[in-house]
């Protein structure tokens, strides 16, 4: 079978930090040896990760609406442009007909990015706020389960009404692929949680940051684990400051060998095989 050398599970190739020379970024990482799934934060974001996915093999896609665009929130111009950015859009996107449509696509892997972001609230009207994401996040749970495929999860001080949420839903989740936690910043014992839930974990350059999640990344069982670059944002180490790219995720894949006290091919072997197990690539 064709499979690459690594698997960077949760990319955004589609935002607009790419737009001067996307072509380029993506044809290197295909020829490195790097896979990707692009994920959607809106339907604009979801819609260009599939046409991404069109077009090249090696490239997935994730269909979803991130926390932080249920409500208004602030925008990044690497994500969507200066046209939009460095102020206080309003888009209020709620999940209707179009993203059943998109996610339907046989090359859509996940449902997300979806989740909840308690760190990024509009100010005064925090509650309000917490149940639209919470609303918003649970027909994304509810769409997951009706294509059979895993949800892709943004969550950010918020891991304790998470795994509530989960709990409460249990019969939706698919106990050996309920879906991946991106950029996992919770507790052992939530990792815990989470893994008897079904879910696996992607780790990104954080890691070659901070110590701060060596604890949590040993506790994974080496099946549920999962390489990430969340690119453009969060470079490793030896690029830090600059815009990520997926190939940097081999950087990421020698320093989770090196927390996990494993050889690198091992990691690569491993990440790459749980990545087409979770996302039913054959
Ligand atoms: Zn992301």
């Amino acid at each position: 079978m064709n499979r690459p050398e690594l698997f960077d599970v949760h990319t955004h190739l589609q935002f607009a930090a790419y737009d001067q020379d996307r072509e380029e970024v993506i044809k290197h990482t295909l020829e490195t040896g790097v896979w990707a799934v692009n994920v959607g934060t809106r339907l604009d974001t979801s819609r260009a990760a599939i046409e991404l996915a069109e077009k090249y093999s090696g490239l997935y896609a994730a269909v979803g609406l991130h926390p932080v665009h249920t409500h208004e929130s602030f925008h990044d111009a690497e994500e969507l442009g200066s046209s939009t950015a460095g102020g206080f859009g309003s888009r209020d996107e709620e999940i209707g007909e179009e993203y059943f449509r998109l996610a339907a696509h046989p090359k859509v892997v996940a449902i997300g990015e979806c989740g909840l972001d308690y760190f990024h609230l509009p100010e005064g009207r925090e509650k309000e706020a917490k149940a639209k994401q919470r609303s918003e996040f649970l027909k994304q749970i509810e769409l997951s389960a009706e294509l059979k495929k895993p949800l892709m999860i943004h969550c950010r001080q918020a891991f304790g009404d998470l795994i509530a949420m989960f709990e409460e839903n249990r019969k939706l989740l698919d106990p050996a692929r309920a879906g991946v936690i991106h950029f996992f910043t919770g507790s052992k014992e939530e990792a815990q949680k989470l893994v008897n839930l079904g879910f696996y974990f992607s780790f990104g350059g954080v890691l070659t940051i901070t110590g701060d999640y060596d604890e949590a990344v040993i506790s994974v069982p080496a099946d549920r684990i999962l390489l990430e670059t969340d690119a453009p944002y969060v470079a490793p180490r030896s690029h830090r400051g600059r815009r990520n790219e997926p190939l940097y995720v081999k950087e990421v894949a020698e320093r989770l060998a090196e927390i996990r006290s494993v050889s690198y091919g091992e990691i690569a072997e491993s990440t790459v095989e749980n990545a087409f197990r979770i996302f039913n690539i054959t």
